[in-house]
């Protein structure tokens, strides 16, 4: 009787065997009920053996075989034992992120019939406008890759790049092909799968992430497996998704810190993409107006092949004009330069719309008193309690521990507390006053929780029942606002002096994406920033434009001192209740790490992390780095082994993050 090895969602590196009673419907890629412990787990059959080092007569047997759908594909375990592999965790692990919610869970079995994909019949089609010739000769280039071959789609804001995705998918999709197109948001989508279905009326098409119900989501996931739908759209999370028919992968806004995952396998969705378009051997498009770093240099480099569109596609459209305003030479007024608001009002009365935008929701940053120095500080992380005026409360933007404003101040009764920094709510409520018959609307997390939500800002701004948007980064990307022609930026000086080094590349492309935001119809676009730097090299690339200059000035910067994408690196965190204990874990961990075996690694000094504390645990971390991918990940393999099974206090919790993204 053969023996089920199975990968169970554990922390475990190992599989689990079982004895199956009827074993006729057995074969790699079905899904097992199990006994395991007390309990009763789904797991996933990863091998069939013949022996099992455990005793026979310890044996447990399945209680069942989950045959409502077909076994996962060989493809499907590749792609997740090199995930698991190369961000070093267990299969299970990786399995267990690469499975829809409801598909690891104990329940009565659905039975569905599965349909083979039909190629859609052609409806009568949409008008679709005629491409440029950028446009054309991008989808020429990419329809005619056979084979693996990564293209870097780099199109400035407006040029057109959804329109060459429509085209490709056309073609793929005339192939009886299925198109996996990964999106960094779910606040995206809306607009892109209505785009996507109007251009395919007739054509199957479903959207994963996690805003999802588990069963809209095992849906959708069936039907992207099953090869039912043609298009799926998708989150990080939808990499992993089985498509049988799949013939193109297309990985828009591809420099989004969105594709990275945070806990659990923390993997790059993009990263991961391009390897299984290695595996199943077809050609995959990134495409961004500001590409990151790391893909940049692999088209320059050849390792990708780059496409470029540099003009706007609406023949009417031009780039926007971007200057910057000197904040040291004029009187601010609630934080606001006065040619800001004087281009403002101008835009009002033409009946324009304008945006602010700026990174921080909330009213203030930070809540203090002036008399003792009292400041709102989270109590269980070393951050502050940002001011919500809106609902009366400090909240924590960390740990969502919330409290009411104090009345006064908690330290010395002083009733004069003073909200200290500048929020969206604050520069919403500053240019309600400023504008009074203007129609103000705040686009942030807190505005736009749901969906729901989010899809009615949508269309009042579509509507033009807004004059002036005041919005974070959400703002910032994707979005086509045909009558938005001023963007203003406040408070984006903060990020050049950031810690973390990669914080300008992330700045950069976030103003180049908000600026593309203005000026998209056949109305010209004004960009104005503030800013106490004006000279500063980065401003100047962006008021030329230049995102090439810019990515070759900082890829320089890189390469002198040794950073990604020219060394690579790893972080190993640990988080207790005490920092020196998660100090200690570390100094243990590279005392047995045997790091003089592999001649290209440095392991740096073990430090507090930035935000040393976060919901009570005190977290540190060390930087491991090689100029070589596999001394790296040769070195983490080995090394994770010995962490395993390192000793360790009951509370630290350690983890591994190839590649991170935030230092
Ligand atoms: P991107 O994704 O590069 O920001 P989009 O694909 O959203 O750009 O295109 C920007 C705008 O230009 C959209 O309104 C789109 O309908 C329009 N557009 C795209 N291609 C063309 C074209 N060839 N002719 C006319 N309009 C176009
Ligand atoms: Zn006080
Ligand atoms: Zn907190």
């Amino acid at each position: 009787m053969p023996i089920a090895r199975v990968a169970l969602d554990l922390p475990l590196s190992r599989l689990f065997d079982y004895r199956v009673a009827d074993d006729s419907a057995l074969t790699v890629g079905v899904r097992l009920l199990v006994p395991f412990g007390k309990r009763e787990k789904i797991g996933v059959l990863v091998e069939l053996a013949t022996a099992s080092k455990i005793a026979p007569e310890q044996l447990k047997e399945a209680v069942r075989i989950e045959d409502d759908l077909p076994p996962l594909p060989p493809e499907f375990f590749r792609l997740c034992e090199f995930a698991a592999q190369y961000y070093q965790t267990t299969l299970g692990e990786a399995i267990h992120q690469a499975l829809p919610p409801a598909l690891k869970k104990t329940r009565p079995a659905i039975r569905r019939a599965t349909k083979k994909r039909e190629v859609a019949t052609p409806l009568p089609q949409p008008v679709k406008p005629e491409l440029n010739a950028e446009q054309a000769n991008a989808v020429a280039l990419i329809a005619a890759a056979r084979g693996f071959q990564p293209f870097l789609l780099y199109g400035v804001t407006g040029s057109g790049k959804t329109e060459v995705y429509l085209r490709l998918l056309e073609n793929v999709l005339a192939e009886g092909l299925q198109v996996l197109l990964l999106a960094p948001e779910i606040n995206l989508t809306p607009q892109l799968e209505t785009r996507i279905q109007t251009h395919f009326p007739g054509v199957p098409l479903v959207m994963l992430h996690s805003g999802l119900t588990e069963a809209a989501r095992e849906k959708a996931w069936r039907a992207a497996f099953l090869g039912e739908a043609g298009i799926v759209v998708g989150t990080r999370l939808a990499v992993f998704t089985p498509m049988p028919y799949l013939g193109l992968i297309i990985v828009d806004e591809e420099h989004d810190l969105s594709y990275k995952q945070q806990e659990g396998m923390r993997y790059s969705a993009r990263d991961l993409a391009i390897y299984r378009a290695s595996l199943g051997k077809m050609p995959i498009v990134l495409g961004s107006a500001t590409p990151s770093l790391e893909s940049w240099a692999h088209a320059q480099h050849g390792r990708y092949r780059l496409v470029t569109l540099l003009e706007r596609a609406v023949s009417s459209a031009r780039l926007p004009v971007v200057r910057m305003l000197d904040t040291r030479k004029v009187r601010l007024e609630e934080g606001l330069c006065p040619s800001l608001i004087e281009a403002l009002r101008q835009r009002l009365e033409k009946g324009e719309q304008s945006l602010i935008f700026l990174n921080r929701r909330g009213y203030a940053p930070v809540l203090a008193c002036p008399a003792c120095a009292w400041i709102s500080h989270c109590s269980r992380c070393a951050a502050n309690l940002v001011v919500h005026l809106e609902d009366k409360r400090l909240r924590c933007h960390h740990c969502a521990l919330e409290t009411k404003i104090p009345l006064a101040c908690p330290a010395c009764g002083n009733r004069d507390i003073q909200p200290f920094g500048r929020g969206t709510q604050r520069i919403e409520a500053a240019l309600a006053g400023q504008f009074p018959g203007a129609r103000v609307l705040r686009v942030d997390r807190d505005s736009a929780r749901s969906r729901k939500q989010w899809e009615t800002i949508l269309t009042r701004i579509h509507a033009g029942e807004v004059d002036i948007l005041v919005g974070t980064q959400m703002l910032a990307k994707g979005h086509d606002f045909p009558r938005l022609t001023l963007v203003g930026v406040v408070g984006a000086d903060a990020a050049l002096f950031a810690a973390d080094w990669r914080a300008p590349e992330r700045l950069f492309a976030q103003l180049m994406q908000v600026a593309g935001r203005a000026g998209r119809a056949d109305l010209p676009g004004e960009v104005l920033i503030q800013s106490e730097y004006p000279e500063h090299p980065l401003y100047n690339a962006l008021t030329a434009h230049d995102y090439t200059g810019y990515a070759k000035a900082l890829l320089e910067e890189r390469r002198q001192a040794g950073f990604p994408p020219y060394a690579y690196q790893a972080m190993l965190r640990a988080e207790a209740p005490r920092m020196a204990m998660a100090l200690a874990f570390i100094r243990d961990a590279v005392a047995c790490a045997n790091a003089g075996d592999y001649p290209g690694l440095s392991l740096f000094d073990a430090v507090p992390m930035r935000l040393s504390r976060l919901m009570n645990m005190e977290r540190a971390q060390l930087l491991i780095e090689s100029p070589s991918r596999a001394e790296l990940q040769a070195f983490l393999a080995k090394w994770r082994e010995i962490l395993e099974t390192m000793p360790r206090p009951r509370q630290l919790r350690w983890h591994l993050e190839v590649d991170p993204l935030e230092v």
